[in-house]
């Protein structure tokens, strides 16, 4: 009887489009292949025991230096615009897709990150740095907790083998999981070269494996289209609550599952400033958080326009997108924001009081996460003596008490309009404000304990975000602002 590990049920449908979609090849692998983490719930999503990660070849397979039974790796062959920039064939530079494995939840790919260079490395070494895997490795997690679309990650593996960048540091490979890693970009890629029976090939794939809903439409491409926007639109709208920034909106790092893909310098909003820019190398701030949600709306646009064979007319492709992009947006915000205050509905005016609320956190530079928090255990009615106390942890963190005064005049003003009961709110509040985020200053302290060799903190970090909406005594420390030290920490496109 074969381990569960070496029996996984793979079905690779990749494998089977034409040739021209991808390159088959083995990945490379890394020299003395250590495990530094591994995820239980992506581990069961493959129906695997996290006891499966102490099988003595789970390390080989995940780094690549082994092949696991019943894989047919490839690199994946695709195009896009880089800021704004239309850059040609890109592909899998640094990533092997192993198959897909079949679940109860339909398919999964595998993919390995890192484990060596593929035909489309152009001048890059097809390695990842462990400080950039480790923090893949715990966001993708730490978004999955958070209820954010995303890929996710089964296992971070190390290796002593130096990989240089701005200066020497060491490889890793993460094994990320998802129905699809297909990108806008695999789209463009077809358009640009005017093959438009392999655009429809893609197409066809995308929609028969993972939406076949649509095929049953009038008509299936217009409704992939319109199914694109739908999710990119409660993706970036769940982003810009949370405060979640990604740093490289690249048409080729955009999912056409409209999952979040491709974790490089992105960072999570600590004293809130809609003009932030988390990736050091975005010198324009394309990618600042509030340029996010019309990013993905250009990004859509370069999608229609690759789609232009299979759907038609580019006023008709404008208007798909445009009917279907930005209300789907404006409604997944202004719901995922209401949620965040403690409002169940969705009334007259609070888009105006939404606007107040971030206007409020940016001229007092609050911590988007601390705020949010801080305001769950409040109660809407209370006595003057005793809001004196229930408030005190919300206004210590506001600069001009003043106004953080009349804004939670006003905040009590509109819950009284819905009237739930305290009890009942507050724990919604308390399940949709998270405690924990994947603070950079938090992913620096696991990276440089990593990089000495220890390993404890990414695994204690990823438990912690497991369970972003828990208190947790002991990881306290980690729901606090940066301290002192990781002022100036920067994060590029270095990776
Ligand atoms: P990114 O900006 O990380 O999404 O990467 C853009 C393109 O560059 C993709 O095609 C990647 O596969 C490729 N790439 C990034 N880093 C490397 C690397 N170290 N080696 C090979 N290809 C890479
Ligand atoms: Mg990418
Ligand atoms: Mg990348």
């Amino acid at each position: 009887n074969a381990h569960p590990l070496e029996a996984l049920p793979f079905d690779n449908h990749f494998a089977r489009l034409p040739a021209a979609f991808y390159t088959r090849l083995p990945p490379t692998g890394i020299p003395d292949p250590y495990p530094i983490a591994v995820s239980p719930d992506a581990a069961s999503l493959l129906s695997l025991d996290p006891e499966a990660a102490s099988h003595p070849r789970f390390t080989d397979y995940f780094a690549g230096n082994r092949a696991l039974p019943g894989s047919e790796p490839l690199a994946a062959v695709y195009s896009g615009h880089q800021f704004g920039m239309w850059s040609g064939q890109l592909g899998d530079g640094r990533a092997h897709l192993l198959g897909a494995v079949q679940t109860p939840a339909g398919p999964i790919e595998l993919q390995l990150k890192g484990a060596g260079p593929t035909p489309y490395s152009r001048f890059s070494d097809g390695r990842a740095v462990l400080r950039s895997s480790v923090r893949e490795f715990l966001c993708s997690e730490a978004m999955h907790a958070l209820g954010v679309p995303t890929t996710r990650a089964l296992s971070l593996i190390g290796s002593n083998l130096p990989v240089i960048r701005e200066k020497v540091e060491t490889a890793a490979v993460v094994t990320r999981l998802a129905p699809s890693f297909v990108r806008f970009g695999s789209f463009e890629h077809w358009s640009a070269l005017d093959r438009n029976h392999e655009l429809r090939v893609l197409a066809d794939y995308v929609i028969d494996n993972f939406r076949p809903a649509l095929r049953e439409r009038d008509k299936p491409y217009a409704a992939l289209l319109v199914d694109v926007c739908e999710r990119t639109a409660e993706m970036v709208a769940r982003w810009q609550v949370l405060g979640f920034m990604h740093g490289v909106l690249n048409t080729d790092n955009m999912s056409i599952l409209g999952l979040t893909l491709d974790y490089g310098p992105f960072g999570f909003m600590e004293a809130f400033d809609p003009n932030h820019i988390c990736n050091h190398s975005d010198t324009h701030g394309r990618y600042a958080w509030r340029m996010q949600p019309r990013v993905c709306h250009w990004n859509l646009l370069a999608l229609g326009d690759a789609l232009q064979s299979l759907i038609g007319h580019p006023d008709h492709i404008r208007e798909l997108i445009e009917h279907s992009y930005w209300p789907h947006y404006e409604r997944c915000f202004q719901q995922a924001a209401n949620a965040r205050l403690g409002l169940a509905q969705v009334l007259p005016g609070d888009a105006d009081f939404v606007g107040e609320t971030f206007g409020l956190l940016q001229r007092q530079r609050l911590d988007l996460t601390c705020f949010f928090r801080a305001l769950s255990h409040l109660p809407a009615q209370a006595s003057r003596e005793e809001r004196v106390v229930s408030d005190a942890p919300l206004r210590e963190q506001f600069s001009d008490r003043d106004e953080g005064h009349a804004w939670l005049l006003a905040w009590r003003t509109r819950l009284a309009r819905e009237g739930r009961d305290d009890a009942t709110r507050q724990a919604a509040m308390l399940a949709c404000n998270p405690k924990y985020v994947l603070r950079n200053w938090i992913a620096e302290a696991a990276i440089r304990a990593a990089g000495t060799g220890d390993f404890a903190l990414v695994t204690r970090l990823l438990e912690c975000l497991r369970h972003p909406f828990d208190e947790q005594p002991d990881n306290e420390a980690w729901s606090s602002p940066p301290p002192d030290w990781a002022d100036g920490l920067t994060v590029s496109c270095s990776s």
